[in-house]
């Protein structure tokens, strides 16, 4: 385990002391923004960013400005609530995540890319994990065409091409100013089913359910054993959004995947191949409790289309900045964080 993950372990066993932390944290930001260390954090997720954009740029992608507002957002995101505004006399979402739209651009240029903000009103426990912000950036990825296991072949590329990368530019910087020595791991990475990762996690003597998402516990349990970026593939029905495919071979298995950082660092990315059967949609929107009727245009997009296959990934840009840095949360790795039940703040 990193010793910033631990160190985020100790300083929440005191769960007020820690809250009033973060209060005084985020409400005077401008404070730390400016020392030293965060500023080196600011330059160094720019130049991920940048090497992101290297990447993608030179394998066949273009970059996409994304959506902000729209009439439905994600819903897959576990327990998070997604934010509303009155949209001309319409309830429209504030996104949570581009995907609907990523699909869009990717049936319009093939090969796509956002790099765009989500909103996300996590659950109030979600303060403590580090990992959690209430508004964050994700460079959202999709590929038309593509099964799940081409679109983890870029995954795994475009981590490796980023920290690869950082580590030249600021490896030595890194390591001076913030003693965070950083491995650049070559792929491929090991690849779990969730079946596997399930029966890990419980001989390591963590409590994880048999067919929901890996909890954020055991993920950073297995993060922290492995020793190596990794993947989760496979997940089970329920467990995801009604987006993810379902291998029509085998019933209840979805095709997607996560990519999980070593050191305690858990979940850096999520992605799958995107389920495009019209009917087969609205099943799996009812079955996740969501109203068709609010997904009006993508139902018909979906149809007009016909069939729409993509698949891709979203990586969150603070969580992998916080990997990059070794920080405690990824608290530190935005100018002016907001996590849930935090306010007022900048
Ligand atoms: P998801 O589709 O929910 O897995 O989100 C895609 C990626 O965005 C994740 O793999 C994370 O890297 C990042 N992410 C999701 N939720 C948050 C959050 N609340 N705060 C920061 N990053 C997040
Ligand atoms: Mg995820």
């Amino acid at each position: 385990m990193h010793p910033a993950v631990l160190e985020l372990e100790r300083m929440t066993r005191d769960r007020e002391g820690f809250l009033s932390f973060l209060r005084e944290w985020l409400s005077h930001s401008w404070r730390w923004a400016r020392e030293e260390k965060y500023r080196l954090v600011f330059k160094v997720q720019a130049a991920a960013l940048r090497a992101m954009r290297e990447y993608l740029d030179s394998h066949g992608f273009t970059e996409v400005l994304s959506p902000i507002i729209g009439p439905a957002t994600d819903p897959g995101i576990r327990g998070a609530r997604q934010a509303s505004i009155d949209f001309y006399g319409y309830e429209y979402k504030v996104m949570s995540s581009a995907i609907l739209y990523k699909q869009y651009m990717a049936a319009s240029l093939g090969r796509v890319y956002f790099n765009s903000p989500n909103v996300r009103l996590e659950p109030p426990e979600s303060v403590y994990t580090g990992r959690h912000l209430a508004e964050f950036y994700q460079l959202d990825v999709e590929i038309y065409g593509a099964s799940y296991t081409e679109a983890m072949e870029v995954a795994e590329q475009l981590f490796y091409h980023t920290v690869k990368r950082v580590a030249e530019e600021y490896g030595r910087l890194l390591e001076e100013k913030l003693g965070r020595s950083l491995e650049v791991h070559k792929p491929p990475y090991p690849r779990l089913t969730h079946a596997e990762a399930v029966r890990l996690a419980r001989e390591l003597g963590c409590r994880q359910p048999e067919d929901g998402e890996i909890t954020w516990e055991c993920e950073k349990l297995l993060s922290a054993e492995i020793g190596r970026p990794f993947f989760i593939t496979e997940y089970p029905r329920g467990a995801r959004g009604f987006y993810d495919r379902e291998d029509p071979e085998r019933p209840g298995v979805l095709l997607d995947f996560d990519l999980i950082y070593p050191e305690g660092f858990g979940e850096a990315v999520s992605g799958a191949e995107r389920e495009y059967e019209p009917g087969k949609v609205e099943e799996r929107m009812r079955e996740t409790g969501e109203d068709p009727a609010r997904y009006e245009w993508y139902l018909q997009m979906l149809r007009e289309l016909y069939p729409l296959r993509t698949a891709g990934f979203g990586i969150g840009v603070e969580r992998l900045t916080r990997y990059l840095c070794g920080l405690r949360g990824v608290w530190e790795a935005r100018p002016y964080p907001k996590l849930a039940g935090i306010a007022p703040t900048p």
